[in-house]
């Protein structure tokens, strides 16, 4: 979270804006929250360029859900989801998936992510969707393209670099993003859907998981996380005032090269991905044993730089360098590696 963000809901906890109480105490059906949430949704769409044909649905229970609810909604019996399986995510929503129709994988990589070349839908005619997970958070691996389905709706896992760096999101039929890296408090996720979709999502699919029905009710079929919505907005105000998102982009392509070029640059630190498809938002580094690591993350937090250790499915290091990391954390995260390398032993 942006420290102005946080600040300001500090400054606005108690008392909100003079109502004397709260905006958690409110209802969420209050003209005060009303116009927290579609102020929210208004900024996302200003900041994303998203069109009306577009529903944008603040929803509960991550991007986990997500994994069940797009197959829930969109695939009938008689279609089959393809899915790209770049990596932990997209193995997680390609299992969950699974359980509700037929999955087919078109591609599957590990370190890179597949080539446009090296896959295609074929002449297929059952395709519900094709899903992919454009960052892949985990294993730091990020498309440099934008999968080519034709008239296939293609369905994105953009948790980890929403709002990062401009999506065009008219290529996309539905695009989902769990809250907690560029947008605000975890539990919030983010449906960007295309209006003719939800003619698919069929009177089985159960409410709190329906698109249709969290459109037709503007994302207030029950409680929504209020207070979440409410931060969010703070932080589209706060994208909008930092330039937006083509501003965004600009200083994460920076970091990225920055941080990039400290480990390509040392014999100490080697990159496990792929240069064509290193992420800017997640990168995983290794040091040269993994006995050094505990050494590392003890010395990173003295320094005040936490949350370094890669995910516990993959080991070694991995920065979250996300839109509310400043440049200036990441060039000290630089010097402190170089200052780590030169201990341990680099020339
Ligand atoms: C973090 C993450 C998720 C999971 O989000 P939850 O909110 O924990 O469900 C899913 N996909 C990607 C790409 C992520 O980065």
């Amino acid at each position: 979270m942006p420290a102005e963000v946080l600040e300001k809901a500090q400054q606005e906890l108690v008392d909100w804006r003079g109502h004397g109480m709260s905006l958690m105490e409110m209802s969420h059906r209050s003209d005060e929250f009303l116009s927290v949430r579609a102020e929210a949704e208004q900024d996302l769409r200003d900041l994303m360029g998203i069109s009306d044909d577009y529903h944008v649905l603040f929803l509960q229970g991550g991007a986990s859900t997500q994994f069940a609810s797009v197959p829930l909604n969109l695939l009938d019996d008689s279609q089959c989801a393809y899915y790209l399986n770049s990596g932990q995510w997209s193995k997680k929503a390609i299992a969950e998936a699974r359980r509700f129709g037929r999955v087919q994988v078109l591609a599957e990589t590990r370190a890179c992510a597949p080539e446009a070349s090296s896959w295609s839908l074929g002449d297929v005619n059952d395709a519900a969707y094709v899903h992919y997970t454009p960052n892949e958070t985990i294993d730091g691996v990020e498309y440099d393209y934008v999968p080519q389905t034709g008239d296939v709706p293609l369905v994105a896992d953009f948790s980890s670099s929403i709002l990062s760096h401009p999506i065009d999101v008219s290529r996309y039929g539905l695009i989902y993003a769990g809250a907690q890296k560029n947008i605000g408090p975890a539990g919030l996720c983010v449906v960007i859907v295309r209006k003719d979709l939800l003619e698919r999502c069929s009177d089985k699919v159960p409410a709190m998981l329906n698109y249709s029905i969290h459109a037709k009710n503007d994302s207030l079929y029950n409680t929504p996380p209020t207070f979440s919505i409410y931060l969010a907005g703070l932080v589209f105000k706060w994208l909008k005032e930092k330039g937006g998102v083509e501003a965004m982009a600009k200083v994460n392509a920076d970091k990225a090269a920055r941080l990039y070029a400290a480990i390509d640059n040392s014999d100490f630190y080697t990159s496990p991905v792929h240069v064509a498809h290193r992420s800017r938002m997640n990168v995983p580094f290794i040091l040269p044993s993994p006995e050094l690591d505990a050494s590392f993350l003890q010395g990173a937090e003295q320094a005040g730089l936490m949350n370094l250790a890669g995910h516990r499915s993959v080991g070694g290091m991995r920065a979250s360098i996300y839109n509310a990391v400043s440049p200036a954390s990441v060039d000290a995260l630089i010097d402190f590696m170089q200052q780590f390398a030169h201990q341990h032993g680099e020339g």
